[in-house]
């Protein structure tokens, strides 16, 4: 079966391809930089990098927008509590954003884009849309006119047409019970942050600035929006009636939202005061790649509860891989190869694939890894794996790691380099041949306290960093 994902707008699930050539034109909600994003933030953007990988797998090429939020209610509040102006408030989250992300290996989108240097582009939108007669204006704010566009709902079905026309939001964030006519631009304030324009001095609301610039870098149809599901309404809600009443053509053809982080049972977020952030995890020792492994190893529809005990499994998890593949590396197998596993590894592999194609089933994809790692490590044991056998199981790993990206260790600031560990590892040799144990031992101790295993085979000592 072919590619297919999960679709929101049509509640079903439908084979993908992308509508122009071999290029996915995606854009993607990023982050509002108020403050450092939490793990749970990242489980979206880790979604949506396992899609990316999966897509350029499947032999796509990718054209993924995102944008980065630098003007809104939380961020014209903290910049002026610190009595900074919005760029050198903004510009560090952004900046932590960025390292944050490239921590956990997610691939940057091909354009990262700022709100703020898209004003322009803004006003001209909110005044197409006053052409169309979808606005109205009040107090110097300008608002979308949700009775004027008749499929409001179609994304988050819902049926909003007994609601009281001319009810109005100013708030960026709000939930269905209170669904009204949602603010465009909003009037000068004093004390905050505004741009002068045709359409009087103000500040763009959260909605119009995904609608413009997905449409200014992806044109009027994209391939797939995607987000969290908490931004299935109102934000995609709303980005779907501005874009469609100024083209009049299907905003995205594909919306793909993933579920939330949880933790004790309820929503990670700023506001709940329950998140981590990764830097908060880091600093309690833990690596990147196992905080990659457990977001991306639920399957993005399914809620993901977080607890220390997960990410520790997911940490054993990698160490099962990485030593599987050390031994692949530095066992000695006998000549030929096993046929049977050779099948054995082609069907993990296509296991593998169909997996991730079923709507990025990543669980299944693991367990079909994982089942080939058991039994090929049984036929290690047995002398039935042959030298033979090593280019299709390096493969599979190659497969598996390119999607999930945790084989390679991130470097910490004081680790030894590969040389220096060698160079180690050759003189606890030379001691131990000198019947020195005591520098052996205390040589062993020194790659431990650096994070270098150290296992004694007949080959010689192999080592591998935690
Ligand atoms: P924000 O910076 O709040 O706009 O959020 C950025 C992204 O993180 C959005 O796609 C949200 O849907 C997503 N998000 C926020 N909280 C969570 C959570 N607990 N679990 C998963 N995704 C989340
Ligand atoms: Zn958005």
């Amino acid at each position: 079966m072919a590619l297919r994902f999960y679709n929101t707008l049509t509640q079903r699930v439908e084979p993908f391809t992308p509508l122009h050539d071999n290029v996915v034109r995606m854009y993607t909600c990023g982050p509002t930089v108020y403050n450092y994003v939490h793990i749970g933030n990242l489980r979206s953007f880790t979604a949506q990098d396992i899609l990316r990988r999966w897509l350029q797998a499947r032999g796509y090429q990718m054209d993924h927008v995102m944008n980065i939020t630098d003007v809104e209610d939380k961020i014209i509040r903290n910049a002026s509590a610190e009595h900074k102006s919005l760029t050198e408030y903004t510009e560090k989250y952004t900046q932590g954003f960025l390292e944050d992300t490239a921590a956990l290996r997610l691939q940057r989108p091909e354009r990262l884009v700022k709100a703020t240097e898209h004003i322009t582009e803004m006003v001209q939108a909110i005044q197409d849309l006053e052409r169309g007669g979808y606005t109205y204006e009040s107090e110097g704010s300008i608002y979308y006119r949700i009775s004027k566009f008749p499929e409001y709902g179609k994304l988050s079905h819902n049926d909003f047409s007994g609601i009281r026309a001319g009810a109005r939001v100013d708030v960026d964030e709000y939930d269905k019970a209170n669904a009204r006519d949602f603010v465009l631009w909003k009037a000068r304030k004093d004390g905050e942050p505004f741009w002068d324009s045709a359409i009087g001095p103000g500040r763009p609301g959260w909605h119009i600035e995904c609608s413009v610039m997905a449409m200014k870098y992806l044109g009027e149809t994209l391939d797939i929006h995607a987000g969290g599901v908490d931004l299935v309404f109102p934000h995609h809600e709303n980005e779907i009636a501005q874009s469609e009443a100024i083209t009049s053509k299907p905003f995205a053809r594909f919306w793909l939202h993933s579920e939330f982080l949880n933790i004790d049972a309820q929503k990670m977020s700023k506001s709940a005061g329950n998140f981590y952030t990764l830097r908060d995890l880091r600093e309690m020792g833990y690596a990147p790649e196992p905080i990659r492994y457990l977001l991306a190893s639920v399957p993005y529809r399914k809620k993901l509860n977080f607890t220390f005990d997960g990410l520790k499994a997911a940490a054993t998890a990698i160490d099962r891989l990485r030593n599987f593949k050390l031994r692949i590396e530095t066992d000695r197998f006998a000549e030929g190869a096993n046929e049977a596993l050779i099948e054995r590894t082609e069907s993990a592999a296509k296991q593998f694939g169909d997996s991730l194609d079923d709507d990025l089933n990543t669980a299944e994809a693991l367990a079909a890894l994982f089942e080939y790692v058991r039994d090929a490590n049984t036929a290690m044991d047995s002398g039935e794996f042959r030298a033979g056998n090593i280019p299709a199981a390096l493969e599979l790993l190659d497969q598996f790691d390119r999607i999930f990206d945790v084989l390679r260790p991130s470097a910490t600031d004081d680790a030894m380099s590969d040389a220096q560990v060698e160079g180690l590892v050759a003189e606890r040799a030379q001691a131990k041949k000198n019947r020195d144990f005591a520098r052996g031992d205390q040589i062993r101790k020194q790659l431990l306290d650096a994070g270098i295993i150290l296992e004694d085979t007949k080959e010689g000592a192999r080592w591998k960093r935690k």
